[in-house]
């Protein structure tokens, strides 16, 4: 029987035989104290890396944009974001429930961008009606686009004339500096840095395509990080000999960033591969995320389509539209596996 192509996310990853030995031979201390060595060299690795002047390890990349919108903002303020990002969307209202906070969800363009003009629009003038607009949350990549620089640095300086911190929610901020290195015959860590920089916080996450087993880190101002911090204690998210899991992502920001274009590739690959069927949409993919649509007599057939892959050993994932991530855990052969069983059932 072949393996089993899982393309549901990039969160499925394996770590490697090498990333395991990292862990194994990681030196511990209790982090609570501080006195964690590994976590202490991953934090300042990672604020170096996107250019900050702290960094917090945490759990996950949920808990990580919490931290970030509660150090930003207090009760009665507010946070703009797109409909359609994690923090708004995929994270159980989380800053509301446990921080008071309230989102200002606002529509996505079809480049998943938000029009300056809706920003502006619903930054509130500080009046006592209106709960304290504080911050602009942006999210880099965004469903697999890579939102354009440019369009960063306006957003950013749009929120900043109006008072307002920002926060990146850069869970895959490395697949976005790796296509954007590739556009610029630039490098991937530099494209990061260039990035980051228009934020005062960002978060990314390494158990996405790093493929590190567990964590995600908040970046930003010692002050920042340091309000971040009691944040994560209360969240329950400060953790004792956390070295283990440090180690593992030290080891993948120095072994996993650049191989993320091997990622991409291989989503263009699938979407070439799925090109020119009857009944399917097929997105453009920028980095490791490709969307694909139902159209026609297709379009309610996308459980269908699901159950036959897995019959095949092939899992997707297809809430709203069918989702294929790719990532370190498949490869070429893999997706030829995955367009060939899409195929079958097509009879394509
Ligand atoms: C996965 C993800 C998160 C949250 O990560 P968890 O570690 O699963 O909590 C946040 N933002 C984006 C864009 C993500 O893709």
């Amino acid at each position: 029987m072949n393996p089993i192509v899982d393309l549901r996310s990039d969160t499925v990853t394996q770590p490697t035989h090498a990333m395991r030995e990292a862990m194994m031979a990681a030196p511990l201390g209790d982090d609570v104290f501080g006195e964690d060595p590994s976590v202490n060299a991953l934090q300042e690795k990672i604020a170096s890396l996107l250019g900050f002047e702290a960094a917090l390890f945490v759990p996950t990349g949920t808990q990580s944009n919490l931290c970030a919108v509660l150090a930003h903002c207090q009760r009665g303020d507010e946070f703009i974001a797109g409909q359609l990002q994690h923090c708004y969307r995929w994270e159980g209202g989380n800053a509301a429930v446990f921080g008071g906070v309230q989102p200002q969800p606002i529509a996505h363009q079809p480049d998943k961008t938000l029009a300056l003009a809706d920003i502006a629009e619903a930054i509130k003038p500080d009046d006592q009606h209106f709960a304290r607009s504080k911050l602009l949350a942006l999210e880099n990549t965004m469903m697999g686009k890579v939102i354009p620089l440019d369009y960063i640095a306006e957003a950013t300086a749009l929120a900043r004339s109006r008072g307002l911190a920002t926060h990146l929610d850069g869970a895959r901020l490395f697949n976005a500096a790796v296509e954007q290195a590739r556009r610029t015959g630039g490098e991937a860590k530099a494209e990061a840095r260039k990035i980051a920089r228009y934020f005062d916080t960002v978060s990314v996450c390494f158990s996405k395509g790093l493929g590190a087993p567990v964590g995600s880190a908040l970046c930003g101002s010692q002050e920042l990080i340091a309000r971040a911090r009691r944040i994560r204690k209360m969240a329950g998210g400060a953790m004792r000999q956390a070295g283990f899991l440090a180690a593992a992502v030290s080891h993948a920001l120095d072994h996993h960033i650049d191989r993320l274009s091997e990622d991409h590739a291989l989503a263009r690959r699938l979407a070439e591969g799925l090109r020119g069927i009857e009944g399917l949409q097929v997105e453009e993919p920028d980095t490791n995320v490709l969307f694909v649509d139902l159209h026609g007599p297709a379009r309610d057939k996308s459980e269908e389509l699901l159950e036959a892959l897995k019959r095949e050993g092939v899992l997707a994932w297809g809430l709203y539209r069918l989702r294929f991530v790719t990532h370190l855990g498949v490869d070429a052969q893999g997706i030829d596996r995955c367009i060939a069983a899409v195929r079958r059932f097509f009879h394509a």
